[in-house]
């Protein structure tokens, strides 16, 4: 975990003149509930799990924990109500994709991006939301949960036969080989994001950047190196600063076998996500 202070201190020792770091406090409960239910709520606080629903999770259940995801929630929503007045924001942390409405798996306790969707279509029922999933395993529990709403469009692009295993369906999956080579990765995207964007019209983008596709990643399976990410982030930030996008930039995975190059890869990505936040009204 220490991954989230590593980046940043990066953050905080290159961010461009201009970018705000702000606290959260814990999200209200009953903004959870839009999405968790009270059950899956009380097992997380109470450390209620079975062997195997704690090894699927992967954490240490409990008030910590608990406390710990409230605040990656409220960093999200506070980042999405940022990138709705302001054009580009960041939570330095989020992109929960694999926690389900009853059931946590791969380290995702909440559903920072669904729970931010509901919070917001409570008051703006109307609005197009698109969640861009560039992590290297598919966002599974976001397209679960968005299946029937046709005010959210839900694009992954990942390993296809990687975590997890059961694969759900979103508006737009694009799947990869195994260890897919960064200029193939690059090229799909390509081919892919930007005419899907498009074609939904959406008026506020998350974005799920993810760490993990890097090559020296444990978990990822690809094979894109530094200046792949380099153009990854570029593709996906061109295309919301050329469209005008109201865009929260998250996280996602990274388990760099350099504990040190995942922090770095996820202050890169909110590094240039805020280079681009400072000319979004200027050019
Ligand atoms: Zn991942």
């Amino acid at each position: 975990m220490d991954k989230f202070w590593r980046a940043e201190a990066m953050i905080r020792a290159s961010a461009p003149h201009g970018v705000e770091i702000l606290p959260v406090e814990p999200c209200p409960e009953d903004y959870l509930r839009r999405v968790h239910s009270a059950e899956y709520l009380e097992k997380v606080r109470t450390n209620a799990f079975n062997s195997l629903e704690s090894y699927k999770l992967g954490l240490p259940c409990g008030e910590e924990l608990l406390t710990r995801s409230r605040l990656e929630v409220a960093g999200t929503i506070a980042a999405m109500h940022a990138a709705l007045s302001e054009g580009l924001a960041c939570n330095l942390a989020g992109g929960t994709h694999h926690a389900f409405p009853e059931r946590g798996e791969g380290y995702c306790v909440l559903n920072d991006v669904a729970i931010a969707v509901r919070h917001l279509q409570s008051t703006q029922p109307e609005r197009r939301i698109a969640i861009i999933d560039t992590d290297a395993h598919q966002g599974n529990a976001n397209h679960a949960i968005f299946a029937e709403d046709q005010r959210v469009f839900t694009y992954s692009i990942h390993v296809g036969k990687n975590y997890p295993s059961k694969k759900v369906p979103g508006s737009l999956d694009v799947p990869l080989p195994r260890y897919v080579a960064g200029a193939d990765y690059l090229e799909q995207l390509e081919a892919t994001l930007a005419s899907a964007i498009e074609g939904f019209d959406p008026s506020l983008v998350f974005w799920i950047s993810g760490a993990d596709p890097h090559v020296n990643d444990r978990f990822g399976q690809m094979r894109l190196d530094d200046a792949d990410f380099l153009r990854r982030d570029n593709h996906v930030l061109d295309l919301v600063k050329k469209r005008r996008l109201p865009t929260v930039v998250l996280y996602g995975g990274g388990y760099n076998r350099d504990r040190e190059h995942t922090a770095r890869l996820h202050a890169d990505s909110v590094l240039r996500a805020a280079c681009v936040a400072r000319s979004w009204h200027t050019s």
